[in-house]
């Protein structure tokens, strides 16, 4: 959430801040506002609404600074205003300020820097943060000259700060210097030919290196355009670990789709190949992963598993719970990360615990996380980001290696967690019973679903003609059984967060048990009906709705017969194995919701109230 920009080098830096702020604009998009410094003072553009707006703006009264901070809001203290909109000064004019996070003992600092004779124009937490450092900067030694002064008052500051924060600072009297830190907000450095950069993610920094250090809680940066240092809070020197973004401007690039979203759904059977690449035994039995650092000996002891995760992650928890249970018959068990770290439950000493966040910096599945390391657990984190906090702080895990998501509401990252669940369930199960055979039938089925899920993309017409009939519904179930379920919350998920339509998602036969009190010709239901053995059930399900006059759509297996006149619309999946089928049947309603949303006329990518990566709790 939020996202957060720094340059300094040789070239006019609001032109490359306003670059950056657009391929973050995903993380947050209340307001977007810049700062560098001019003709001896520092000066703010700053706009609630979208980059587009900042970049206009910037262009009428060009800055010719060449280091500046830049900032993409997701509102969590004061509403969407111009005021609250970062950077944000310091009463003196002396600092500028942008942050990602939440500073908790806020109030008490505000109530202090009152006393002080500090002013604010905001309601934010992060200008009291900008006040306390122009307070600590005054009383700094004059004779340490204004370098020193900047990054010890704002290491003074943090020490005193409760709660979380990405933060980059310009200081008026130290003209081409940035000072950045971290705690809980991600925060990487980019270091360039000549120049560097601060940023939230790696999206940022890809059209102008692909050289970076991932910053540590407790870090400081200090940049000048011509070196760098590390030290923590405690003025300890850090020696900075360089590494490598291994994918390129053009995967954060739109190309030739209309929406992030749609070029994501469309790239699935390329990262669903990703996903696998390297990972199945030479046999082709069973699956393997490097990044583990369990042995088998290690796995043969656990005898339970528990899963944290938030929002479409915990959905593909789910169907990991449901293969594991199926196909390693070891019991599973799944909890929303933001629940988990305050429940305090009872776990076996020989549970396995998995995380799983696309983003790696999800912050109630890291705090998840903390928590289980602390009580003496082994954690396991599946990930999409190399670098980020969740993968240097678990003891092991599992990269999907999708690229990146840009699109708010997840649909690569989703399937390939499928994926990756699946291949858990494969790889634990042929520790126990699961059979050579049943160890290459399965691989093999793996193996085959990226073309499958190409023959469900093939159905895109038909499926946006479906989208176009439903459009104007104010209310869907979403229903599916077994591994299925959590797909069919998926979907409910997908749609709510796009096109704001009301939506559930219930096991199918639950669905007497109180949803079915929403149906009338207004709500259709979409109903995931596999071939199978509950297959029967699943019609019994559809006839119980359509007996209430509720519009059906049906996703279907091809060759099962929904009985004539059930169904008003049927998408019809590949018949395939069940580590398989959550993977296929999840397009269609991905498909179904962004057409939808589209129809609408609604902002795929910018759906309101949300951003990608919850870095704040
Ligand atoms: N707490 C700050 C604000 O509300 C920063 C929020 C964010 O991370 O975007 O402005």
């Amino acid at each position: 959430m939020c996202g957060i920009i720094a340059y300094i080098g040789k070239h006019r830096a609001a032109p490359i801040i306003v670059e950056g702020l657009k391929r973050l604009e995903y993380r947050g998009y209340d307001s977007a506002g810049l700062a560098a410094q001019q003709n001896g003072r520092l000066v703010v553009i700053k706009k609630a609404g979208r980059v587009d707006r900042l970049a206009q703006e910037e262009a009428e009264h060009p800055l010719s600074a060449t280091s500046g901070i830049g900032h993409t809001r997701w509102a969590t203290h004061g509403a969407v205003t111009d005021a609250n909109a970062h950077p944000h000064l310091s009463s003196d004019g002396k600092f500028a300020l942008i942050h990602n996070g939440v500073i908790e003992n806020y109030a008490q600092m505000k109530t202090f820097l009152l006393g002080k004779g500090f002013t604010f124009k905001s309601e934010t937490d992060t200008e009291v943060l900008c006040n306390l450092i122009a307070y600590h900067y005054a009383k700094e030694d004059a004779a340490a000259g204004p370098s020193v002064r900047f990054l010890e008052s704002v290491r003074k500051t943090l020490r005193h700060v409760e709660g979380t924060y990405g933060i980059a600072a310009l200081c008026v009297e130290a003209p081409n210097e940035i000072v950045a830190a971290r705690k809980a907000s991600p925060l990487i450095l980019g270091v360039g030919e000549a120049e560097y950069l601060i940023a939230s993610d790696a999206s940022a920094l890809v059209g102008r290196t692909q050289n970076v250090v991932y910053l540590k809680d407790g870090e400081i940066v200090h940049l000048t355009p011509k070196a760098f240092t590390i030290t923590t809070l405690d003025q300890a020197d850090v020696s900075p670990v360089m590494d490598r973004i291994t994918w390129s401007v053009a995967d954060a690039e739109l190309g030739t789709y209309e929406h992030f979203m749609e070029k994501e759904i469309f790239e699935q059977p390329l990262a669903l190949e990703n996903s696998m690449r390297g990972r199945f035994s030479e046999d082709g039995s069973t699956a393997q992963f490097g990044g583990l650092n369990l042995t088998a000996g290690d796995f043969a002891q656990v005898d339970r598993f528990m899963f944290c995760a938030c929002g479409s992650a915990w959905h593909a928890c789910l169907v990991a719970e449901h293969l594991i249970e199926r196909f390693a018959r070891l019991p599973v068990e799944v909890d929303y990360a933001s629940e988990f770290r305050y429940r305090n439950s009872p776990l076996g000493r020989s549970t396995l615990f998995f995380v799983m966040s696309q983003s790696g910096e999800t912050i109630d599945t890291l705090a998840a996380l903390r928590e289980a390391k602390r009580k003496g657990y082994r954690v396991l984190a599946i990930n999409n980001s190399v670098g980020s906090t969740i993968a240097r702080e678990s003891d092991g895990g599992i990269f999907q290696h999708v690229g990146p998501e840009i699109g708010v509401a997840s649909t690569k990252a989703f399937t390939s967690q499928l994926m990756i669940g699946a291949m858990v369930a494969l790889y634990v199960a042929r520790m126990r019973d699961m059979s050579f055979a049943d160890g290459v039938q399965y691989v093999n089925a793996l193996k085959g679903a990226p073309d499958l899920v190409r023959r469900v993309l093939a159905q895109a017409p038909h499926i946006r003609d479906i989208a176009r009939r439903y459009a104007a519904s104010s209310d869907f179930l979403f229903l599916g059984r077994l591994s299925l379920f959590p797909i069919a919350l998926e979907g409910a998920l997908k749609l709510k967060e796009i096109s704001y339509i009301h939506a559930e998602g219930y096991p199918a036969a639950e669905m007497k048990h109180g949803p079915i009190a929403l149906i009338s010709e207004k709500c259709p239901s979409v109903v995931l009906a596999p071939k199978g053995e509950l297959f029967n059930k699943i019609v019994s399900s559809i006839q119980e709705l359509k007996a209430r006059k509720g519009p059906i759509i049906a996703v279907t297996t091809e060759g099962s017969e929904i009985p004539a006149g059930l169904a008003d619309a049927v998408i019809s999946i590949p018949d395939c194995h069940e580590a398989v089928l959550p993977i296929v049947a999840a397009i269609p309603v991905q498909l179904l919701s962004y057409y939808i949303a589209v129809e609408r006329g609604c902002d795929v990518d910018k759906p309101r109230n949300l951003a990608k990566s919850v870095t704040v709790e």
